[in-house]
């Protein structure tokens, strides 16, 4: 492709496919010639009592909805391939201080190794990651600066349910009950970012009210917060000039689920 003169759009993924990911396929296709997709259950960010035997696999299926979509090449590799001779890993500092990288140690660590692993590997002039996972997002800009990879980042914005629910590949998980419950947490989101856009900017005790009614509604809330975008850390008081990320994770029974919303008021 390359030799083509062809650019490429990477757009790492775990299987499992859903329109969240197709939405950022469209993305990398906007703007890049070739689009890559990568299909990888990567073990290094799955803590000990986390779902990775349980999370769901379905290559077959992805491959058919790939080729549907013209994805020029799927990159589905073993894990020997990526983690044969392993010895190496990469630190961060205070991106992960917060949010999922409080409750999820080492999963951020494993993030950037198998992306800096993949942005090697296929070198892509863009490469296409989901707002969903904002943390995510904002550790591998600061990897793609500080490692010299020189590729373009572009998030895109998360796909929703009809209802609200952001869509996951671990949504699966939900019980009927519990996925009539889960677009809960995108409202009190949305609450939460009303109520600020009215002029609260000292939202402890909105959060803190907010985070009483999930649990009232049977959520287990691990973290909902509003954070810097710049630092992702938590904020008290807000200011007009800066961009703010008002982000959750909670239970509902043993499935863990994310969302967030962007307040910029610039
Ligand atoms: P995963 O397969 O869950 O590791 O996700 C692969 C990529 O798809 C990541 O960049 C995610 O942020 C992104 N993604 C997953 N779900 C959504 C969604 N509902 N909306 C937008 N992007 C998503």
């Amino acid at each position: 492709m390359r030799n083509q003169g062809r650019s490429i759009g990477l757009v790492p993924t775990m299987g499992a496919l859903h329109s969240g990911h197709t939405e950022l396929f469209k993305k990398a296709r906007d703007h890049s010639d070739a689009v890559v997709v990568s299909i990888f259950v990567n073990p290094t960010q799955f803590g000990p009592n986390e779902d990775f035997d349980t999370y769901p696999r379905q290559l077959e299926k992805d491959l058919e909805t790939c080729k549907a979509l013209d994805i020029d090449l799927v990159f589905a590799p073993e894990r020997d391939e990526m983690y044969g001779d392993s010895e190496l890993s990469i630190q961060i500092d205070s991106l992960n201080r917060h949010m999922c990288g409080a409750s999820r140690p080492g999963f951020f660590e494993g993030v950037l190794l198998v992306v800096n692993k993949l942005f090697n590997i296929i070198e892509p002039d863009i490469a296409v990651f989901g707002q969903k996972d904002i943390q995510q997002f904002q550790i591998i800009q600061q990897m793609n600066r500080e490692f010299n990879h020189g590729i373009n980042l572009i998030m895109a914005p998360i796909v929703r349910a009809n209802d609200g629910l952001a869509l996951s590949s671990r949504n699966t998980y939900l019980s009927d009950k519990e996925r009539v419950l889960a677009p809960g947490l995108f409202r009190s989101l949305q609450y939460i970012k009303k109520r600020i856009e009215e002029g609260i900017d000292t939202p402890g005790l909105l959060i803190e009210h907010q985070k009483s009614e999930l649990e009232a509604k049977g959520f287990k809330i691990d973290y909902l917060n509003i954070f810097l975008k710049t630092t992702l850390q938590p904020m008290n008081t807000l200011e007009k000039e800066k961009s703010y990320i008002i982000a959750v994770a909670a239970y509902l029974g043993s499935t863990r689920l994310i969302d967030n919303i962007l307040i910029e008021f610039s």
